[in-house]
């Protein structure tokens, strides 16, 4: 069997030349007679793989000097303890909720002070990003926080929220590299890598240097306290090695694909072919406001589960694979990362077509 067109959400699908090249040196990494799963963190032939990955990330997003990149081991999902623990020295934060992923940061915040919702989308099952132009933003909030691409629900936010100077923390895991970032505009942006940039298990955090500080909640463990990464150099502990590495053939592949602008670009081509479909299909629709549109995650339903299912069955036995939706939303959902071919998209869609030409 060759590759299919993997519909992940995450972990999801990487560039077939990135698999190729790990292949190529996975038994013996650039004549040093060993894989890179099996070499020191601290030998020189990992360091300069970090300091490369983090010098390509650098170039890509355009990261100020006044701002760190740490590659953290573990999940997102750690962060959103990690966050609320370094941040709120005044115990107070602002959260947005436009869907599960903000939901479980803002849970996990308030384990550790104020943590209010200052706006919410779920009155329609968060369909749509709620307008942030004038929020009640908490006079001593420490931070507003963000999803900025909702995975499940398949919303983006396509303006930053008026924080009205309070810093913004974004969770990016879901749309990190797929287009240009203003990294100035953000206090922290982060994400798990596993959606867009590589294999689960690492963090990449881009962050502004003053807000990594000791002052931090006395009862955050040593490994969550931004500072104790950042002073050593994301090397504290073991990192995943193996992810950083692949994340860095990555970066090496956004760099020749042209970088963030070009990836847009064809970004919002693939995402255009998918969604002019479904706004003209009699069976299949969007469950998104337009103006809310990811192009990362596409959902879209029948409004029949068994029609639903049928399509899903018959997409992956034509190697469409993975296209179900969230377990918590039903339908279907095509992630269409970075590595999603335009032809995949093009694929699917006249799969689409077909199906339901014979499904009348
Ligand atoms: C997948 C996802 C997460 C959770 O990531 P883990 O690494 O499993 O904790 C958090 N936020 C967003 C936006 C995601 O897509």
């Amino acid at each position: 069997m060759g590759r299919v067109y993997n519909f992940s959400a995450g972990p999801a699908v990487l560039p077939e030349e990135v698999i190729k090249q790990a292949q190529e040196d996975l038994f013996d990494y650039k004549g040093c007679g060993m894989s890179v799963m099996e070499m020191s963190h601290r030998s020189k032939v990992f360091d300069e793989i970090l300091n490369t990955a983090e010098a390509d990330i650098r170039e890509l997003v355009g990261i100020p000097s006044n701002y760190k990149v740490l590659f953290l081991t573990g999940s997102c999902s750690h962060q959103f303890s990690a966050i609320p623990m370094n941040l709120m020295k005044h115990g107070v934060a602002d959260y947005i909720i436009t869907g599960q992923w903000a939901k479980k940061a803002w849970k996990e915040a308030q384990r550790y002070g104020q943590a209010n919702v200052i706006a919410s989308s779920e009155d329609k099952t968060f369909s749509y990003i709620p307008d942030c132009s004038d929020l009640d933003i908490s006079p001593d909030a420490d931070y507003v926080y963000i999803c900025e691409n909702n995975t499940i629900y398949g919303t983006k936010f396509k303006t930053l929220p008026n924080t009205k100077g309070k810093d913004l923390v974004a969770d990016m895991s879901s749309c990190f590299l797929s287009e240009p970032i203003d990294i100035e505009k953000y206090g922290i942006a982060y994400g798990g890598v596993q959606k867009n940039i590589g294999p689960a298990g690492l963090v990449i955090m881009i962050i502004r240097e003053d807000l990594i500080t000791e002052d931090v909640n006395p009862q955050t463990p040593v490994m969550l306290q931004f500072k104790t990464q950042a002073d050593a150099g994301s090397l504290y502990n073991t990192p995943n090695c193996f992810s950083i590495y692949i994340c860095g053939l990555v970066f090496k592949w956004l760099k020749a694909m042209g970088g963030l602008e070009v990836m847009k670009q064809r970004n919002e081509e693939k995402a255009k072919i998918l969604y002019d479909y479904l706004d003209s299909s009699e069976m299949f629709k969007g469950t998104v406001e337009k103006d809310s549109r990811s192009i990362m995650n596409v959902p879209f339903i029948t409004g029949n589960a068994d029609l639903d299912a049928k399509f899903i069955a018959e997409a992956g036995k034509n190697g469409f694979v993975n296209i179900k939706g969230h377990r918590t939303v039903g339908g279907m959902r095509a992630s269409i990362y970075n590595a999603m071919p335009k032809q995949g998209v093009i694929d699917l869609v006249d799969f689409m077509k077909a199906f339901e030409e014979a499904n009348r």
